[in-house]
């Protein structure tokens, strides 16, 4: 599968240039999820996690990938930048 992500937000580690994403895979969760769990529960495993209960709409939603551009927590998720 050839999939494209487009992303804006710019402070984000896997953001590029033209309003891409550049992570190898991403989590997208609710918002109560993403707050609740820690950053190793990513994207790596999301075929091990329950889904979620309907999230009602976008705003309900966040990408559990996002990390800080420099943070040290960069490694925690998982992920690798494919550029
Ligand atoms: S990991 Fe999520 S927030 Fe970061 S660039 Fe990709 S889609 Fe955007």
């Amino acid at each position: 599968m050839n999939q494209h992500i487009h992303c804006i937000v710019s402070d984000c580690h896997y953001y590029e240039q033209g309003n891409k994403c550049v992570a190898n895979e991403i989590l997208v969760s609710t918002d109560n999820f993403a707050i609740e769990q820690p950053d190793h529960i990513d994207a790596n495993i999301a075929k091990k996690l329950t889904p979620a209960s309907a999230a009602g709409n976008c705003m309900s939603t966040a990408c559990k990938t996002y990390v800080t551009k420099g943070s040290k927590k960069i490694n925690d998720e998982g992920v690798t930048r494919m550029s």
